[in-house]
Formats: C-alpha cells, structure tokens, sequence
C-alpha cells in the first residue's frame, strides 16, 4: 500500500480498454462455469445451447440470459447458490423497498473482493490510513453498514460503526474523535446539519470533515451542491446494490464526473428496457450488470431496473472504467401524470434550488376522479413546518401514492 499513490489497486484502476476486455472476456467464462453448478442457469444456458467456449469478448455477454430481481425471488432462499452453504460465510437480505426480500450469500473470498472495492473508492477520493472514518448508515441487513465498515478497515482507517440515526451523538463522535469522512444517504446528511445548526455547532470551524460518501438512494445534482456547500465538504456519489454485493459497485472519483463501475467486477450494459437491446451511449436505459468475481452467488445480466447512461469511458484521473450519469431513479419508483413520465429526482432538483426552503419533501399522489379529466396537471405545493415531515433512518421515503384507493 503506497499512501502517496492516487489508486490502491493500480494493477487493476489504470487497465486500457484492451486489458479490461481481455480480462472480463476470461472472467466471464469463469462466471459461465461456475454457473453452470446452477440449475436455473444450467437449465437456460442448456436451452440456449451455450457454454463458456462461446464467450469470445465481453459483448458475448448479450448470448446468455438475463436474470431478474423476481428469479431471485422464485429461488428464496438459496436456489441460486453456486457453492455449498459450508462455502459461505455471511448471508445479506435486500432491504425490500419494492417487495419481498431477497437473499445474497456470500463466500470469504466475495467478502474481501468486496470489502476491496469498497476500499478502493475511498482510497480513490483522498483517504488514507489516517483519517477516521465514520459510517453513519444502517447496520445488519443493510449492505450500507458491513460493507463501508470492511472497506474503510480495508484502508486501514479507523472505522466508527456510528450507524444510521441519533444526531447529537453522531455530533458528539464527529467532534470528539476528530471524523474526516462520513458515509451515509443523502437525505441523512441535510438532516444532520439542521442539528447541528441548532447546536451551534459550525461543521467548517468544529470539525476536520472534509470527505462524504453519499449513495443508496437516488439524489439530484443540486442535493449534492447543497450538502456540498452546507458543509464545505466534498460528498461524492457511491453506488452499490445487494446484489452485486452491496456499496462498492460505482464511485466517483475526485473529478465528480460520474460513477466509475469497476469493469474488473463487473459487465456493465445499458438496454432498452422494452426491447432490451442495447442503447448508444448517452442515452438512457436501464442498467444490467453480470459479476465477474462471485463465488457463491454469480448473476448473470442482473436487471437493476436503475436508469442511466454512459458518459464515458475515459477519464481525466487515468480510469478508463466506464463512467454511468447519477441514476434517475428506478424504473418502480417512475409515476405516471397523465402519460407524463416523472421521477422524484426531477422534483427534488426544483425544491433544491429554493435556498430559503429545507431539503426534505414528500410527494402525495392523489386522484380526484370528478376533477380527472378536467383539471391540468398542476402540483399542489404545501409548505410544512420544518421537522415536521418524517425523517427515514435509512433510505428516504419520497412517494406516497394515495390513487391506489380508488382503483
Ligand atoms: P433494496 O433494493 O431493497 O432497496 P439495496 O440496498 O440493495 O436494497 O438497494 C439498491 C438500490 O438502491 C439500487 O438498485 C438503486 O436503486 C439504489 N441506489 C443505490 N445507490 C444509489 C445511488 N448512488 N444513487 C441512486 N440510487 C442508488
Ligand atoms: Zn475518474
């Protein structure tokens, strides 16, 4: 580990295209073989007369089958093991936002391919072994908290497990332990510095924070810039999935340019989610990804029902990862206004730039079935006292869809 090289992983962060396609093409025949202990998988590849020796480069990907959050449902709890249970050693449970839980098991070896991923973005945004790290994400199930608590270890920081919640104590840890980076969502972090402000405590002049990771939910540009500016401190967007294995999949780097995604861990497409073919780059789609190191549970063109698109694939830091647009939210949380599409995210960028206005919010869908076909759509804006919408510990809640009623 050298503490005055910008990249942890150099062998691996600084690939040309060339390399990174020549790895991921050997990668993914590992991934087909060791799906092929499978049955869901040996039963499609079967079908589609397919085996590792048809993977000739990465697009091959798109000859094999895709798989969707509902197989993983259908297998509950562990049908889509590609080891013995003895193999394993941990277990995580997707947090269930849109439906039942799913369950991803872990070897030894997929925790610390993780926890190196994990590692390595934090390494890549300037922390080092002597900054204190404090994660104030949700803890057990959660991938938020395992997974920034191995990788922040991983740099050899030392690591507060603060967990999500309870404010005036993180304040206290923040101060006392002298915390340089926090990793937490969003919607948590504007929370925090409305406590803090009503503790007098100014984050520029009290504290030595100079590093956030922020992801799990979608947020918008402009909640970053306020987050940014509330307290002078850079937050960079983190993206992870439990299914990939959790925090770790995509970071930014220092440029803030979009997240690069680890094209050694992962194969990363963009599709037409109706066609499900692939889509140019700069435009949106939904992303799909394939694990290119899990043992125990390799997935095979995951469908994430994320929307993004590609930005690039260089990168003036010297990865040539594949950059992908903050996400726009997922294909479940769209609402539907009158044939319009709209996510959370476009809304949230609107309150955001009201600077007299706090940054948490609720949109209330509702259906009046007499006014229906008269009314334009028009959103009714109530402005509520501060503190007086709830604050999620974990991810927040944007939606309330009343219409569900009269349908
Ligand atoms: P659940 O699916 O139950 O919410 P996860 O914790 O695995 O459990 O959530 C992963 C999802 O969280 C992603 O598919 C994505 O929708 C969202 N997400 C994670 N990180 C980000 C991020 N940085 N920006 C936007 N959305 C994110
Ligand atoms: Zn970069």
């Amino acid at each position: 580990m050298d503490v005055n090289s910008q990249y942890l992983h150099p062998q691996y962060e600084t690939l040309s295209r060339e390399e990174i396609n020549k790895l991921q093409t050997q990668r993914l025949q590992e991934t087909v073989n060791r799906c092929a202990n499978v049955p869901f998988y040996a039963r499609k590849f079967k079908e589609m007369g397919i085996n590792a020796q048809d993977i000739k480069s990465p697009e091959d990907v798109r000859k094999l089958p895709f798989t969707t959050k509902q197989d993983l449902r259908d297998s509950y709890p562990f049908g889509l093991a590609a080891v013995l249970l003895d193999k394993c050693t941990r277990l995580h449970s997707s947090s269930g936002t849109t439906g039942n839980p799913t369950v991803i098991l872990h070897t030894q070896n997929d925790l610390e391919e993780w926890a190196n991923q994990v590692a390595r973005n934090l390494w890549m945004v300037g922390l080092r072994p002597n900054d204190v790290f404090q994660n104030s994400s949700g803890y057990g199930m959660f991938t938020g908290g395992l997974g920034f608590q191995y990788g922040a270890e991983k740099v050899g920081m030392l690591t507060v497990p603060a967990a999500a919640g309870n404010s005036l104590r993180q304040i206290k840890f923040i101060t006392d332990f002298g915390t340089t980076a926090i990793h937490a969502v969003p919607s948590y972090l504007t929370r925090l510095y409305e406590v803090m402000q009503e503790q007098g405590v100014d984050p520029r002049r009290d504290t030595k924070l100079k590093v956030f990771a922020i992801g799990a939910e979608p947020h918008s540009e402009e909640q970053r810039q306020r987050i940014q500016n509330m307290f002078g401190v850079k937050a960079y967007n983190s993206f992870g999935m439990s299914e990939m294995c959790g925090p770790g999949v995509g970071f930014e780097c220092q440029e803030q340019n979009g997240l690069h995604f680890w094209e050694d861990y992962y194969i990363v497409e963009i599709v037409d989610p109706d066609t499900l073919e692939p889509v140019p780059d700069g435009e949106i789609g939904e992303l799909v990804l394939t694990t290119l190191r899990r043992e125990a549970m390799p997935l095979i063109r995951y469908r994430t029902r994320d929307l993004t698109r590609v930005l690039g694939r260089t990168c003036p830091c010297g990865r040539n990862h594949v950059r992908l647009d903050r996400m726009k939210g997922r294909s479940d949380d769209m609402m539907v206004l009158r044939g319009v599409n709209i996510f959370p995210i476009q809304i949230e960028k609107i309150l955001m730039m009201f600077p007299e206005l706090a940054s948490n919010y609720l949109i209330t869908l509702t259906t009046d079935r007499a006014l229906k076909d008269e009314i334009l759509l028009t959103p009714i804006v109530k402005l509520v006292p501060k503190g007086s919408l709830p604050v999620s510990e974990g991810k927040a809640v944007r939606v309330v869809d009343k219409r569900k009623v009269y349908q």
